[in-house]
């Protein structure tokens, strides 16, 4: 390695440690790996993060623009996030299966702060936050034998923390009924009496 590379590498380090932010794309043709640094801000919204690499990207190395791999640094919700994703109709943390992907316990608060009667959020995304609610249920209350008995422990007690947070909102929930998905509906709606 040469003191430039040592200190390109260096300077890489250095950045990834400062922002966590790294997005990185694999060459299928060469192999290379192009990385970028985000901001938390792009990191979060599917369109900001496409502008930096995206399966599309020729490679720095040999300029081709077949990709084997993206990998996108995880997304940090916050309120100026949660806010302006609510607000923003053409910003998405997904463009696909969205509601599926926010449906994780360590996202209930800020499901929960998207849900507020009290804020500006487009109806649309009320929707996509109260799907991901069901699913959430859904996640942790369907069966399957293949759970281990310490597995189905923490399932029950994960569904005890989201069930209130649905029965708060059964009116809603009903009222969307119709864009939920099939399955999540048969095992999430008789929880909540409809
Ligand atoms: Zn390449």
């Amino acid at each position: 390695m040469t003191s430039k590379q040592i200190a390109a590498d260096v300077l890489t380090k250095t950045s990834i440690k400062k922002t966590g932010f790294t997005q990185t794309r694999s060459c299928k043709n060469c192999g290379h790996v192009d990385t970028a640094e985000l901001s938390k801000r792009e990191a979060a919204f599917e369109e900001l993060r496409n502008n930096q690499l995206s399966w599309h990207t020729p490679c720095s190395q040999c300029g081709s623009k077949k990709s084997a791999r993206i990998s996108n640094p995880s997304i940090v919700y916050d309120v100026s996030i949660m806010d302006e994703w609510g607000i923003n109709k053409d910003l998405h943390f997904f463009a696909q299966d969205e509601e599926i992907i926010i449906a994780e316990l360590e996202n209930l608060e800020w499901i929960l702060h998207g849900l507020k009667n009290d804020n500006n959020y487009l109806y649309f995304k009320k929707y996509t936050l109260l799907e991901a609610l069901c699913i959430l249920l859904y996640d942790f209350t369907y069966e399957d034998e293949d759970f281990s008995d310490e597995e189905e422990q923490v399932r029950k007690e994960n569904a005890a923390i989201v069930l209130p947070e649905l029965q708060k909102r059964k009116f809603q929930i009903k009222n969307i009924g119709n864009r939920m998905l099939d399955y999540v509906k048969e095992v999430v709606f008789p929880q909540i009496g409809i």
